[in-house]
């Protein structure tokens, strides 16, 4: 048997500066990230989700699988989300709409329904739109904003929200219906992040979409304080909802 050779001239591999740079980035936001105060809510922009487990799952707090949290560049989309929202509202005003995103004491609109429980908080409130867009858009309406990849953004374009998003159209209808924006029809406004095209879309209010998620919402707060589990969405783990959740392996064993 021949003895395994010594390489004593390996060294290790050096980081790229790239590397070395984006792990401390990385590392850094997941440590801020961690020192956020847990939501004690369920959030209105979530109860889209198609799975009920997940959202009691979310709501409980219930530690997500080992190397599931959010990464640095998870949030690093998300911070970017928030700057391309901002560059729309800018435009819009420029535009001559008349949108409203805060309160005189700078709080973002929102509701809080159940006891606290169950809380959204809304992009903006269109009250006045320019002479063109009179007839066109009636206000007021709530607005509702997302920036997406080129894929999603135009299967959104494609298909309109409803059918591109559902979770997208569950929370524009469930915001409708606790701001008391039922009448005139939301405005959803999507970015292209790879193009910045934007698309603008009108988005009736739909009662019955918003009793729905309303329900879900009460489902899923009662399963809670019962300490039972809703039915998972899905009948195996392999299942496209299930295979990028973040609780999947705790869910399914
Ligand atoms: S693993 Fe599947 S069924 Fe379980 S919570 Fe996640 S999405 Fe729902």
């Amino acid at each position: 048997m021949t003895e395994p050779s010594l390489d004593f001239n390996h060294r290790p591999k050096p980081p790229t500066a790239a590397e070395a740079i984006n792990a401390l980035v990385d590392a850094a936001l997941v440590a801020e990230n961690g020192t956020r105060a847990r939501r004690e809510y369920l959030g209105g922009s979530r109860l889209g989700d198609p799975c009920a487990r997940r959202l009691q799952y979310e709501f409980l707090d219930v530690p997500r699988d080992p190397d599931t949290g959010f990464s640095g560049q998870t949030l690093r989309i998300f911070a970017v989300g928030h700057v391309f929202e901002d560059l729309a509202i800018g435009w819009l005003r420029r535009a001559g709409f008349d949108l409203r995103t805060r309160s005189r004491a700078g709080e973002q609109f929102g509701f809080s329904v159940a006891g606290g429980r169950v809380q959204g908080h809304i992009d903006g409130v269109v009250v006045a739109v320019p002479t063109p867009a009179q007839g066109v858009v009636a206000v007021p309406a709530l607005w509702e904003c997302k920036s997406a990849n080129a894929r999603n953004w135009k299967e959104m374009v494609r298909r309109g929200v409803a059918a591109a998003k559902p979770i997208y159209a569950a929370q524009i209808a469930l915001y409708q219906a606790y701001m008391g924006l039922t009448e005139a029809p939301a405005l959803f406004t999507a970015v292209n992040k790879d193009t910045s095209e934007l698309h603008h879309e009108l988005v009736p209010f739909d009662g019955a979409l918003a009793q729905a998620t309303s329900d879900k919402a009460v489902r899923v707060l009662q399963a809670c304080d019962a300490g039972e589990w809703l039915p998972r969405v899905a009948a195996e783990p392999e299942h496209l909802e299930c295979a990028r959740c973040p609780w999947r392996t705790r869910c399914w064993s």
